[in-house]
């Protein structure tokens, strides 16, 4: 009977590739590094060499026996068994990094919850499915691109780094991996009035991803007066499909709608 994996542990093997992670995540001496998921502590142990203080988080209890055990003395580490995807950031500190071997069954729910603490956050060095990590660093007009896209980028700064093959870890994954540096924004990347009927418009856009524009935007009928005719007159052609948008065709249609709304 093959062993269920329901926490994403596909550990990194490839020593080589673990100090290449660190080396690109680029801690500085005193920096505070929160890491998700230690697993048997491939990176842990190289983060201990770098930086400053780790806050590692670790839902299975059993690894984190062994990572007591492994690390014990060493004043630098904390070990909490927690579920990353609920965990209070804000308790990790003022400032600090997040490096992280993701599980891949929720890697994207732990990475959204991260943004929500953008403001703790200097960046985040991520090893995630290539595929998803294709979709972040879309842009438009590529078939990758779409409101996760849009999502990510209007949050953050977003830089591929690597790429890791799937046999540089043990059990080897169905797929291969990339490795992000997300970097969260003080400041939108765009204006935009309001930011609720930005995502409305980014999410009505990808509704369906082969209509045009026109037809996805009329799902939003209920909520705003919709004035095709303005849209048009802001150099917003409505026949165009969503997945060509760029951020500031989002926010120029979203500051359009909410400002007809209130
Ligand atoms: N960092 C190790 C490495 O690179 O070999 C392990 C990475 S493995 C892909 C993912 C790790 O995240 C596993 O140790 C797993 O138990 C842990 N994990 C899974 N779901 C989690 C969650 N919701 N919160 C915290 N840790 C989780």
């Amino acid at each position: 009977m093959r062993k269920k994996r329901p926490l994403g542990q596909n550990f990194l093997i490839d020593k080589n590739m673990a100090a290449e992670i660190i080396r690109l995540a680029d801690i500085p001496p005193e920096g505070r590094v929160v890491e998700i998921g230690p697993g048997h502590g491939v990176l842990t142990e190289l983060l201990m060499g770098r930086a400053g203080s780790i806050l590692a988080l670790e839902i299975d209890p059993k690894l984190c026996r062994e990572l007591t055990r492994k690390f014990k003395g060493r004043d630098k580490f904390q070990l909490i068994e927690a579920d990353a995807m609920k965990y209070d950031y804000s308790a990790a500190g003022p400032k600090f990094k997040v490096v992280s071997n993701l599980p891949y069954y929720a890697a994207m729910p732990i990475m959204k919850r991260l943004l929500t603490y953008g403001s703790h956050i200097t960046d985040m060095t991520l090893m995630m499915q290539k595929e998803v990590v294709d979709r972040l660093v879309a842009q438009p007009g590529h078939k990758e691109y779409g409101s996760l896209t849009v999502f990510t980028q209007f949050h953050c700064r977003v830089e591929r780094l690597l790429e890791v093959a799937k046999t540089c870890f043990s059990p080897v994954p169905k797929i291969d991996s990339s490795v992000i540096r997300l970097t969260p924004l003080s400041q939108p990347p765009v204006q935009v009035n309001n930011m609720k009927t930005f995502f409305h418009v980014v999410h009505a856009a990808f509704f369906h991803k082969r209509k045009m524009l026109k037809n996805n935007l009329r799902t939003l009928q209920k909520l705003y007066p919709l004035d095709f005719q303005k849209i048009e007159d802001a150099g917003i052609n409505l026949s165009r499909r969503g997945e060509t948008l760029s951020l500031e065709d989002f926010a120029s249609i979203s500051n359009l709608l909410a400002t007809n709304h209130d």
